[in-house]
């Protein structure tokens, strides 16, 4: 069930309990959660954009015919 109250009046604490960059491992940093820089957010991102682009192509050209098939 769903809790009456998110937070707790006159008390705001820290839901997100520090947790290590999942990069290098450094106590993560609020602004670049949950990474602990800027740096590792980056490079994060980079590694999983270069993981999406090595997914080799289909190049078949053969196969690339939108015609083929199609009465
Ligand atoms: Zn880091």
């Amino acid at each position: 069930m769903a809790e009456k109250t998110t937070r707790v009046s006159g008390k705001v604490a820290p839901l997100r309990k520090a947790r290590p960059c999942p990069e290098c491992g450094k106590p993560s940093a609020r602004d670049h959660y949950p990474f602990c820089s800027d740096r590792c957010r980056t490079l994060d991102l980079s590694r999983w954009l270069n993981g999406s682009y090595a997914i080799p192509v289909a190049d078949d050209e053969s196969s690339a015919d939108p015609e083929d098939g199609n009465a």
